[in-house]
């Protein structure tokens, strides 16, 4: 049984309701609904957004501190190495909406908590509609989870799309990762393939 409070009904009505994504940004910025987070925070990393409509759509799991003290996702060791691996795989991140599962970072970059899951999927589902990408990139597994369901195994998932919904989700490695397993490690090359599928799939 997934975890279920009234914070969960309380985000998800607040973002239904928001008409657009800055509406939404300003609102996530006071969100409390995880209050072991909340105090901790130094920011709310709500999303980067592209000038218009994104090619395709980047899900990490929550934000790490370099990104907590930025206000900006995938700006930090992953994030470098993301970008890298987004170039060589001929993506441009400036062509993405870059998003995370939870946008609080939870203490000690612990995995966030299915209850925190939860609580911040409202916001998540609000900007994937307003956003209306058709290709999503879930980084990880706790963003393949959330597409996929509680049951994924990542290795399993990889390497192929996806239809959930209309949306093709591609689900791969975290690049923490394959910053964990080295550079000539399976999930470096997994992710960069799992890439360049993805770029060939927009082509
Ligand atoms: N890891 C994530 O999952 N997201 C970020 O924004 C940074 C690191």
């Amino acid at each position: 049984m997934p975890p279920v409070d009234e914070e969960v009904g309380r985000v998800a009505r607040a973002a239904a309701a928001v008409p657009d994504l800055g509406s939404l940004a300003e609102l996530a910025r006071s969100c409390r609904a995880c209050p072991e987070l909340a105090a901790a925070r130094k920011s709310v990393v709500v999303g980067d957004l592209p000038a218009g409509r994104p090619r395709f759509v980047l899900v990490g799991e929550a934000p790490g501190a370099t990104e907590d003290e930025t206000g900006r996702p995938f700006v930090g060791r992953s994030g470098a190495l993301l970008d890298q691996l987004l170039a060589e795989a001929g993506l441009d991140r400036a062509e993405a909406a870059v998003l995370n599962v939870v946008k609080c970072r939870p203490p000690g970059n612990r995995t966030p908590r299915a209850a925190e899951v939860a609580r911040c999927s409202g916001w998540l589902n609000r900007q994937l509609e307003l956003l209306d990408a058709p290709v999503v990139v879930a980084l990880g597994l706790s963003a393949a989870k959330w597409f996929l369901g509680p049951r994924t195994v990542l290795a399993a998932a990889r390497g192929r799309a996806h239809d959930v919904g209309g949306r093709a989700v591609w689900a791969t490695y975290h690049p923490s990762a394959a910053i964990r397993f080295g550079p000539n490690g399976a999930p470096r090359a997994g992710l960069l393939a799992d890439l360049v599928a993805v770029a060939g799939s927009l082509a």
